[in-house]
């Protein structure tokens, strides 16, 4: 609901709120937030409230470290868990002293992405499909990578033992104002995926930030760890967060749409396509930043490891489902939910609007299962591969102006160095692998 400041404030003395948490999202994807008292509401709706940044990863040097939030009133939402003592929260811009959007902040930077393509006729609407595992805790209430259940696809209980805490998930998300569409238990054990409606893509980045501390703090309840982790195990499924998205016109019209065309996709969306298949090496790194992300991409897994598309088949990067009219939508298979979402959202979009700038043409479409493509049928075809580990993700996204455009210079920069200093951590560290492999070899 779109506040206005006045409004807001009544409302939240209404409901009994005491405290109001101003959420904000670093560079890595991690929630951050300053929680004022209900009497600083007023305050924090004039926008003064003020944090240092410099204790924010990826955010400032030092010397600048003053940042102001400006929270976004229509996203106001009432913590349905709090207790006696009531909770809400506001998501918020980071802003400079000197009134100018902050540039290391991702809301922003998506947003900025979102008015390009307003100026060029559309909205961006995404459903994404958000996987994750719960795990049992132990003694001590740390994860373990023990499941509860022995359940598998749309299992039912009482084999789906974590459906309880499903169930009270979407309970709660429907009271944060979630439109859930779907909720089930995925293919690995301990594995649940829960779908909500898609909407605008800024609306859509805040649905999964919220969606991801309010699983988190339900499964904790429910004596359980959620992790969206990409990959916990080997050896089975890791979890995903397919990007399913449109563009809309600005009368709200699907843009995807052609009833003329035999595939009945308008040449936005073949545009659309081309362009995000041209640069899905170069965003990967921001759709797939971690180290274990890569783990997930590979073949055999429901993953994608192929930059290809296809209308039928569910094992290249992107799919077109068979639904049209209104439901007209590329879903893009690759992201995971590690992933900062607006950033990711930003890059892809980047992506696609350069493939409607310069009219590109998507290759043909390859409705076989790309797992069982040799290495000469790839290369005939001219199919290439997602990166394979995150340092050749970010040697691409250091290539890529578009998608490091989409990004600004601050927020690839920072988000460059981390990426590498996470690597060169990995690189030296000792693995039960090699220890398997080699300790009785040598
Ligand atoms: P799958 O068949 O891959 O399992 P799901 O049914 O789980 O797909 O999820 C589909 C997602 O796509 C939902 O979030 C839904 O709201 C979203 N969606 C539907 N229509 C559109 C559209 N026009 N644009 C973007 N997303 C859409
Ligand atoms: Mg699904
Ligand atoms: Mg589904
Ligand atoms: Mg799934
Ligand atoms: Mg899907």
């Amino acid at each position: 609901k779109n506040y206005s400041k006045e409004e807001l404030l009544k409302h939240a003395e209404e409901l009994g709120v005491e405290f109001i948490h101003l959420q904000f999202t670093d560079i890595m994807g991690v929630m951050k937030n300053v929680s004022i008292t209900i009497e600083e509401l007023g305050k924090a709706l004039d926008n003064e409230i003020m944090f240092d940044g410099s204790s924010i990863d990826g955010f400032v040097r030092i010397e600048e470290s003053d940042m102001y939030l400006r929270p976004d009133l229509s996203t106001f939402t009432v913590f349905p868990w709090s207790g006696q003592v009531k909770e809400a929260r506001l998501v918020c811009d980071v802003y400079r002293p000197d009134g100018t959007p902050f540039d290391g902040c991702p809301r922003n930077a998506l947003k900025k992405v979102l008015k390009e393509a307003e100026e060029m006729g559309y909205i961006m609407n995404v459903g994404p499909e958000c996987e994750f595992f719960l795990f049992n805790t132990n003694e001590k209430g740390e994860p373990t990578l023990e499941t509860h259940d022995n359940a598998g696809y749309f299992d039912l209980a009482p084999i789906d033992l974590g459906g309880n805490a499903r169930i009270d998930m979407v309970a709660t998300l429907k009271q944060m104002g979630f439109n859930i569409e779907a909720s089930h238990h995925e293919v690995a054990q301990g594995q649940h995926e829960i779908d909500f409606q898609y909407a605008d893509a800024l609306k859509t980045a805040d649905n999964i930030m919220t969606f991801k501390m309010a699983v988190r703090i339900i499964a904790q309840r429910h004596g359980l760890h959620a992790t969206f982790m990409p990959k916990p195990k080997f050896g089975i499924n890791g979890s995903g967060m397919h990007v399913n998205m449109s563009l809309a016109t600005l009368e709200g019209k699907n843009a995807f749409y052609d009833e003329n065309d035999p595939m009945k996709l308008s040449e936005t969306a073949y545009y659309y396509l081309a362009g995000v298949l041209k640069h899905a090496k170069s965003f990967a790194a921001i759709t797939n930043p971690t180290i274990n992300s890569y783990k997930r991409l590979v073949p055999g897994y429901e993953a994608p490891v192929l930059i290809a598309w296809s209308a039928s088949n569910r094992s290249p990067l992107i799919r077109i489902p068979a639904k049209r009219g209104n439901s007209t939508r590329v879903e893009l298979r690759n992201p995971d939910p590690s992933a900062n979402p607006y950033l990711a959202l930003a890059a892809v979009l980047k992506a696609g609007l350069d493939g409607i700038k310069n009219k590109l043409t998507p290759p043909p479409a390859v409705n076989s299962n790309v797992y069982h493509m040799s290495e000469e049928e790839m290369k005939e075809k001219g199919i290439v591969g997602l990166p394979g580990n995150l340092y050749e993700a970010v040697q691409e996204l250091e290539k890529d102006e578009v998608v490091k455009e989409a990004l600004g210079k601050h927020i690839s920069n920072k988000f460059v160095d981390a990426a590498l200093y996470e690597w060169k951590e990995y690189s030296k560290y000792v693995t039960q692998w090699e220890l398997d492999r080699y300790l009785r070899k040598f």
